[in-house]
């Protein structure tokens, strides 16, 4: 019998994965909000709008034999309700975790991974003695719902007064202080019920007014001795939430320190290269570790640079070549939206630098 995977979400992720699934012999079906675009999935599996317990979305979703998701926004509570009728991965303790900021960071604390300084704000009070304690500039990040830099402030001495009285505290915030990075970098690894571990090469990362737009891989300036540090963190993550499936850790390199900023508990855009430029996608990795499979090797092949298409997009006739990879996650044209992305790859980092930079000219000046 072919597995067949439930994946709550329905953005372009979930559709990678269901594409890097179906050749295996895998069968999808997605769990969607209400009103929610499902795009990104028409034609890869069964769609099912939410509505009733967990008992009867199991059984809308045609009874899967495993429920992963796409997402870190996820109902903590349905998970935990579905895990009743069949294995959900990630674990929706893990989940609970990494959806929400300041837990996230106490557990990393606890790790003794290193952050950057923080404190928890949930009240005008407590954010103007974040800014007496904190060195400026902060990041104001909300706890939940923050990704791609939206959710979030940063003040400096110039601003504080203003983002004070902007900043509304019905949810809670974390603020963090600013990290003079060198280079940011992720780490992605799979996780199987058996405990293996599978690392991904490290990504070098540049982000654009907070969202990523380019990534190079493997990262060309990390020592052996970082990436030594960052598996070493990773792994610790891994094991003590028991995770089983993709994750990935995204960091700040300061000198020869690794700070971790965030961690993302599914597959990840940091990741995209991998489904040209690893032996084993991301994608695949992830659904062999919540299928029970043996993990594949994640060896890069050569060089892999990824640049995202944020806002603007690009025909297969403008930009694909030898080296050059499209896709197009078939979403409509929004400003920042991520609507694609190009992987190009090449036998030094000097090569795949110079096609990124001729792609980037080409898809946002045209
Ligand atoms: P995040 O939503 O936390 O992933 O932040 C998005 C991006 O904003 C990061 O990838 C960084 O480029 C930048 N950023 C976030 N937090 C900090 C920080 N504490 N110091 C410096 N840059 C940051």
């Amino acid at each position: 019998m072919s597995a067949h995977i439930a994946i709550i979400g329905s953005g372009q992720l979930a559709r990678m994965m269901a594409l890097d699934g179906i050749p295996m012999g895998m069968r999808f079906s997605f769990l969607v909000d209400e009103g929610e675009d499902t795009r990104c999935v028409n034609a890869l599996g069964n769609v099912v709008v939410r509505c009733g317990e967990a008992g009867d979305i199991y059984r809308q979703l045609g009874e899967p034999d495993v429920v992963t998701v796409e997402k870190e926004h996820v109902d903590i509570d349905l998970l935990k309700g579905l895990q009743a009728h069949c294995p959900v991965h990630p674990n929706p303790d893990a989940l609970k975790i990494f959806k929400n900021r300041l837990q996230e960071k106490l557990s990393l604390q606890s790790l003794s991974i290193p952050l950057a300084p923080f404190q928890s704000v949930t009240s005008r009070e407590d954010l103007q003695q974040a800014l007496r304690s904190l060195d400026k500039p902060i990041f104001l990040k909300s706890e939940e719902q923050g990704y791609d830099g939206y959710n979030q402030h940063r003040i400096t001495r110039d601003n504080a007064e203003q983002v004070l009285d902007a900043v509304s505290f019905a949810g809670a915030w974390v603020a963090e202080e600013f990290v003079p990075f060198e280079r940011e970098v992720s780490f992605l690894a799979a996780r199987g019920g058996n405990g293996d571990i599978a690392f991904y090469p490290a990504v070098e990362n540049y982000h654009r007014n907070g969202t990523l737009l380019r990534s190079i891989a493997p990262a060309p300036s990390l020592s052996a001795s970082q990436i030594a540090t960052g598996h070493r963190y990773l792994s610790d993550i891994l094991v003590k939430t028991d995770y089983v499936g993709l994750i990935c850790m995204e960091c700040f390199v300061v000198g020869d320190d690794i700070l971790v900023n965030e961690i993302a508990p599914r597959v990840h855009n940091s990741g995209h290269w991998t489904a040209k430029g690893a032996l084993t996608s991301q994608f695949e990795n992830h659904l062999r570790a919540i299928a029970g499979l043996p993990l594949g090797s994640c060896e890069a092949r050569g060089i892999s640079g990824m640049l995202n298409l944020l806002g603007v997009t690009a025909t297969a006739a403008q930009v694909v070549d030898e080296h050059c990879f499209l896709t197009l996650y078939g979403k409509t044209q929004q400003p920042r939206r991520k609507l694609g992305h190009i992987v190009v790859s090449g036998q030094s980092h000097e090569d795949v630098e110079a096609r990124l930079a001729i792609m980037e000219k080409q898809v946002y000046c045209a």
